[in-house]
């Protein structure tokens, strides 16, 4: 039998009046603050239920370097699909070397033999969105269970679905507050960091994959297309379910 999406509400936070009164306010606050002064905010008003979420792009490289500095303590997990590149793994282990933050794995409960097994096959052949479904949506609600707020390491000029997004809001899927240190940067003030700073990157962007998720829904992208062009290439899909259009409510 097929499986079938469906949502949960996991987190024990709800949006009060003065929640999102204090996310509006920090939110316009922090709008031209620096990113490691918006993490150093969110560590500082979460503590311990704080969390960040990466896939190793350069932008979430680029956050752990900047927690190691300001928040070392902070929680980061990966949501390992089992379809993640060699690279991206790697990646995972020079990241810890050079600053000391261990990226913890979330896997989801079945393995990938387990799960193209039960399914006949692989759902991202047929049905991508219940795979990020089970393999990610799934595992990031159980990721996040208890804590008050994540980070992410969007950016407004991906995309459409990311272009509202605020450096503080209210994540209304996940029911958490979401943190975005680099909402308002662009991709070329992200790689300016990361070459200033020597932080390690994913050397499949040296190869043309601009942006980088699971290898069967990834290829590179050629001169002029759009950065994440290469992501579900030949689908109508453009996201994953983590960071989708409308997620955001309340913002002024
Ligand atoms: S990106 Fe592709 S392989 Fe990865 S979880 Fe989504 S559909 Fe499955």
């Amino acid at each position: 039998m097929s499986t079938v999406i469906t949502e949960t509400k996991v987190s024990p936070l709800s949006l009060t009046p003065e929640l999102q009164r204090e996310l509006d306010e920090q939110n316009a606050r922090l709008e031209s603050a620096l990113p490691e002064e918006v993490i150093s905010w969110a560590a500082e008003r979460f503590g311990s239920q704080l969390t960040m979420a990466t896939a190793f792009g350069p932008e979430g490289c680029l956050i752990i370097s900047l927690l190691s500095k300001v928040a070392p303590a902070t929680h980061v997990f990966n949501l390992d699909t089992g379809y993640q590149f060699k690279e991206t793994l790697q990646l995972r282990d020079e990241m810890a070397e050079r600053f000391g933050v261990r990226v913890e794995l979330k896997r989801p409960e079945l393995t990938v033999e387990q799960y193209e097994a039960k399914h006949g096959g692989p759902l991202y052949k047929t049905r991508p969105d219940q795979c990020c479904f089970d393999r990610k949506i799934v595992v990031l609600r159980k990721a996040i269970e208890g804590k008050h707020a994540w980070i992410s390491a969007i950016r407004r000029d991906q995309s459409p679905d990311r272009a509202e997004a605020p450096i503080v809001g209210w994540d209304a899927k996940f029911q958490l507050v979401k943190v975005n240190p680099l909402a308002n940067s662009t991709s070329a003030d992200v790689w300016k960091r990361i070459m200033n700073d020597k932080i390690p990157y994913n050397p499949l962007h040296d190869q043309g994959y601009t942006s980088i998720g699971c290898w069967p829904c990834t290829r590179a992208v050629k001169l002029g297309e759009d950065e994440r062009a290469g992501r579900w290439s030949g689908s109508a899909k453009t996201e994953c379910g983590l960071h989708s259009l409308g997620e955001f409510r309340g913002q002024s």
